[in-house]
């Protein structure tokens, strides 16, 4: 098997210049941008999110490898291969990212990543701890099943997270059209990361946000609706192992605590979703919404 290098670790230099170089933007220009000890809460749970997958790695590459000899074509390493994998790969993102949010065992491990009230450069490296826990390596098994090898895959999947970084800002505005139509950009995540009801659940691309487009998810930024960033309850805390587990411990909570027909609701329901709708999902704050403002559902 052919040995790549991870992309991702010859990117950490540069991300690292881009953050400082924000900062001093924001310095600048808006001081509200960045709050030390939430840059330095999102750095920190970079750094956990690496050792993380440091840990797991072996074992997911020998589960992809596994999986591989199954396979249905026999794919090399020619230039064009790696071009398809990286769109598969990036349609695959799309469905992991959508489960991510709507399923409550994914958001789980995946919330982390939104925990942060705050959108800029330090929230790209704000990862999760718990991946390998939530079974996320499923959403890839299928490219080794169709032939794409996992050293080819697992390169193009680094590509993938390095493009998202530079979208984490609010620095740049909006892009050039045709840019904004097929690229996800900084305007469609500041969507994703936004709690405004209009905004929840939307634009789940990685780097293609066509795939929005085609299923339905996306949602355009505007301008008479600021993105307010976060989750619908804020974490409220700087505090690492709180917010690299505190909806597990949730999920936890509210399983102990469910009537038995209930329990498995709590593991893959959406968030928000409770046995006797004493919560809010995404579609019930969205309804109130278009009610309150007299609007067509
Ligand atoms: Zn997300
Ligand atoms: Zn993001």
């Amino acid at each position: 098997m052919e040995r790549l290098p991870d992309p991702v670790n010859l990117a950490v230099p540069v991300f690292v210049l881009l953050v400082l170089a924000e900062m001093i933007v924001a310095a600048i220009k808006d001081r509200t941008r960045y709050e030390p000890r939430d840059t330095l809460t999102s750095l920190a749970l970079g750094l956990g999110s690496t050792v993380a997958g440091v840990l797991s790695a072996g074992a997911v590459f020998a589960l992809a490898t596994w999986v591989w000899q199954f396979r249905l074509f026999d794919i090399g390493y020619a230039w064009y291969w790696f071009v398809v994998a990286f769109v598969i790969d990036d349609f695959a993102y799309y469905v992991f990212h959508r489960s991510a949010h709507r399923v409550r065992w994914f958001w789980a491990s995946h919330v982390i990543h939104h925990s942060s009230q705050h959108y800029n450069l330090s929230t790209a490296l704000r990862q999760t701890w718990t991946a390998f826990f939530s079974l996320a390596f499923l959403f890839r098994l299928p490219l080794f099943l169709i032939g794409f090898p996992p050293a080819m895959v697992f390169f193009v999947a680094g590509v993938n997270l390095i493009y998202q970084f530079w979208i984490h800002t609010e620095v740049i505005g909006r892009c050039p059209r045709w840019f904004e139509a097929v690229m996800n950009t900084p305007s469609h995540h500041r969507v994703h990361h936004a709690t405004n009801a209009r905004y929840l659940d939307r634009n789940y691309a990685g780097v293609f946000i066509v795939w929005d487009r085609m299923f339905g998810t996306f949602e355009l930024e505007r301008d008479d609706d600021r993105p307010r960033y976060g989750i619908v309850h804020q974490l409220g805390s700087f505090n690492l192992l709180w917010a690299a587990t505190h909806e597990w411990i949730g999920i936890a909570r509210d399983v102990w605590t469910a009537p038995w027909r209930a329990k498995l609701g709590y593991l893959w329901r959406p968030p928000g979703w409770s046995h006797d709708g004493s919560r809010e999902t995404s579609e019930t704050i969205r309804e109130k919404w278009t009610v309150r403002d007299g609007r067509a559902p």
